[in-house]
């Protein structure tokens, strides 16, 4: 990896970028790592760069692809982070402390795990960017891990798994997410990684790439007499994706390996859903699989049009079809968000994201310059917002003061509905009872229990909660007036 290559990305994001200011970081990096090496042998500036070129290919800006590669240097060298904010201001320096301070989580197992998101979840409300260099750090030494000895390789992979890729999948990094699932998948479970890696990529992969290759050319040729401008491309599944649904039995090993999946990118939203209407005059649609999640986004803002039909040979295949807007998105999550932002315009709706992706956005827009931007982040977003933990670690965000029944409605309607206790931390608690940020909350439902109760109304703090409440309770007394009065 060379300086020039990201010099290039730079430049691809941003034509107006302060090279020069790129270049002097590379230079002092290098000077400070000096002869360092890394456990695989080579000079230790390679790392800095790679973190530093995956932060460019994620459309991060110039101050965090500095940052990266700046961040192990006060940590690992005789300079010091003074010597860093005063050969580059306030901003670099601010990040790269944020990255110093982060490394000094350690991890101390499971039972320590949520106390580290937490921590993530904090160094994310100071500014989200120093979680992206984090990620983009974390990735490197992934890709190196094969140089470290196996306790540490594999208290790396374990750690990665259960904190940087989830939280990667709720900033919807999906890029970043799958390549650390991926590595971290191989270091874990060395045996299920080759099987699977066998039979999806030798043992079926030139019948995938024949049967791609004759799709791609009749539904190519349609686009065209169209005038659609497109590209079609075969979809690489993710092997860590795989195996968990095999171990979730969602899917049997053949329905997953003989699924055929592509992904059509056109330039318009109405392109779109032409491209849509095209192949389902070409190929019968499968009941049941068209989601159209441009019209209703998925919540981490999610957009693309899903649908599988029975294709050529009656296979069935899936399609994406979306904008290289969607797609990027899709890729590098918030960090895209930003990168459309200061080239300006978005044709995503962003309606259905998080709230606090939401508020981030807002601020963006109305921020006149970054400094004002993360001041801002730091007051606002997390202010009001509190992060909850299920028992399967997964994470909610939630308003302050938000009580075990707006969690239950937040995972499900019928969890609400049957709620009769809350353990809070594994402590039983009332369900009216304010949580607070980092909880780890589990529901306890009655499968019997008919229905919500009205009272929950004086307490909840949801909109979510609130309205699911007044449907079932409504439903219910129509339910009771039918009995009493029969025939209304
Ligand atoms: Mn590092």
């Amino acid at each position: 990896m060379t300086i020039e290559q990201i010099i290039n990305k730079v430049k691809e994001n941003d034509p107006k970028a302060d090279i020069e200011l790129l270049k002097l970081a590379y230079d002092f990096a290098n000077k400070a790592h000096g002869a360092q090496k890394r456990k695989t042998g080579e000079p230790y500036i390679q790392h800095s760069l790679h973190t530093a070129f995956v932060l460019a290919q994620i459309k991060a800006d110039l101050n965090t692809v500095i940052a990266g590669i700046l961040h192990d240097v006060p940590e690992d060298t005789e300079r010091t982070l003074e010597d860093v904010k005063k050969k580059f201001g306030n901003e670099i320096g601010f990040l790269v402390e944020g990255i110093t301070k982060l490394s000094k989580i350690k991890y101390r197992g499971v039972e320590r795990y949520r106390e580290s998101l937490r921590k993530m979840f904090l160094a994310m409300a100071k500014d989200l960017r120093v979680i992206l260099i984090k990620f983009c750090d974390r990735l490197h030494n992934l890709r190196t891990l094969d140089a470290l000895p196996e306790d540490k390789r594999l208290r790396i992979a374990r750690e990665t798994m259960e904190i940087y890729a989830p939280i990667a999948g709720i900033l919807g990094i999906w890029r970043l997410k799958w390549q650390m699932e991926d590595i971290c998948f191989k270091h874990l479970y060395p045996e299920e990684y080759k099987k699977l890696e066998y039979k999806y990529e030798v043992e079926k992969k030139v019948e995938r790439n024949k049967y791609t290759q004759k799709v791609k050319n009749i539904l190519g040729q349609k686009l065209k007499n169209e005038n659609i401008n497109f590209t079609i491309k075969g979809r690489f599944k993710h092997l860590y994706s795989i195996y968990k649904k095999i171990q979730k039995k969602e899917r049997k090993f053949d329905e997953i390996y003989d699924v055929f999946a592509l992904r059509v990118i056109v330039p318009t939203i109405q392109d779109c859903y032409k491209t849509l209407g095209i192949i389902h005059t070409l190929w019968k649609p499968k009941a049941g699989r068209i989601k159209d999640y441009i019209a209703v986004p998925k919540p981490n803002g999610y957009s693309s049009l899903h649908t599988t039909v029975f294709g050529p040979e009656n296979k069935a295949t899936e399609f994406q079809i979306r904008t290289k807007e969607m797609h990027e998105k899709s890729l590098y999550g918030i960090a895209a968000h930003w990168h459309y932002k200061q080239m300006g315009g978005s044709d995503i709706k962003q309606s259905k994201q998080p709230r606090w992706i939401q508020d981030i956005l807002n601020i963006q827009r109305e921020a006149k310059n970054t400094n004002e931007f993360i001041q801002k982040i730091k007051l606002d977003v997390f202010k009001d917002r509190i992060f909850i933990f299920s028992p399967r670690c997964d994470v909610f965000d939630l308003p302050e003061k938000s009580t075990p029944i707006d969690f239950a409605y937040a995972i499900h309607t019928e969890i609400g509905n049957k709620a009769i206790a809350a353990l809070v931390n594994n402590i039983m608690v009332s369900l009216d009872q304010p949580l607070k940020n980092g909880d780890s909350v589990e529901i306890i439902i009655d499968k019997k229990r008919k229905g919500p109760n009205r009272d929950w109304l004086k307490f909840v703090k949801t909109h979510r909660a609130k309205e699911k409440i007044n449907q079932a309770t409504k439903a219910s007394r129509l339910e009771q007036l039918k009995r009493i009065i029969p025939g209304i």
